[in-house]
């Protein structure tokens, strides 16, 4: 229906599935039928994705976005051929970039699993819309992102800290947190999309949730060792 509904993951899971090229044609920029011109959406994702697309070792040029009315018939078949050459040009995907495909794979679901967390720490750059296409040129750098997914962060919930409120564990929108009554709670870093929200939702009077950067993340509580022993009925 609309250029701005093609994911990150989207682009990604395709790539991942082994297809050589991804093209997208949105339509053109500022004719959008709706207030949220989604296509401004697909090219700030796209300017994005092909920065991630570096720093895994993946050509950028796999990717490729162009704006056409449906009345451009003869506009996108030019484009597709162009794009198509190009394609054949750069040859299998990983192959030409002397990534091995398991490891491209690896790469891949690694990066995929983060899609939530980049948007969100990306969130305002994905809305820019600027009335001139040259000022997309940097919107962002391969440095920034090269940063961003160097210092992931990651959520973990001090055992010493939490009162088994269930609160996170409620909201974690990809059920992440193990808890229930009377138990430390505790995050699956396999699940966790490092939304924030449990960061968020913790108590103030609890502070439970700790964000951890540039260090491993503790262990988790052992299973027997989660009961909460209330101080009154110590
Ligand atoms: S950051 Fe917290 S709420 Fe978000 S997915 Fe991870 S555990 Fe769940
Ligand atoms: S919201 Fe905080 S105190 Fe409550 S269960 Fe989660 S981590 Fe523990």
């Amino acid at each position: 229906m609309c250029s701005g509904r093609v994911d990150l993951s989207f682009v990604l899971r395709a790539f991942s599935k082994g297809l050589d090229g991804v093209f997208i044609g949105g339509c053109r920029l500022n004719e959008c039928n709706y207030v949220t011109h989604g296509n401004y959406h697909a090219l700030t994702m796209v300017l994005l994705c092909k920065k991630i697309m570096e720093h895994i070792g993946l050509n950028p040029d796999r990717l490729g976005i162009d704006f056409m009315s449906a009345g451009d018939g003869i506009h996108f078949a030019e484009i597709s051929n162009e794009f198509s050459k190009k394609i054949k040009e750069l040859g299998p995907i990983g192959k030409s970039e002397g990534i091995d495909k398991e490891e491209l794979k690896s790469k891949l679901a690694e990066v995929t699993k983060l899609v939530p967390y980049i948007k969100m720490q990306k969130n305002e750059k994905l809305s820019s819309r600027f009335s001139n296409l040259q000022d997309y040129e940097n919107l962002f750098t391969s440095e920034e992102i090269d940063s961003l997914l160097r210092d992931v962060i990651s959520y973990y919930i001090d055992p010493v800290k939490c009162q088994a409120c269930m609160i996170c564990s409620k909201r974690c929108p990809v059920e992440a947190i193990a808890g229930g009554k009377n138990l430390i709670h505790v995050i699956d870093q396999e699940k966790c999309i490092k939304c924030g929200t449990c960061f968020e939702a913790c108590p103030p009077r609890f502070g439970a949730v700790n964000v951890i950067s540039g260090r491993p993340v503790p262990p988790p509580v052992p299973e027997e060792k989660r009961t909460i022993v209330r101080k009154s009925k110590e």
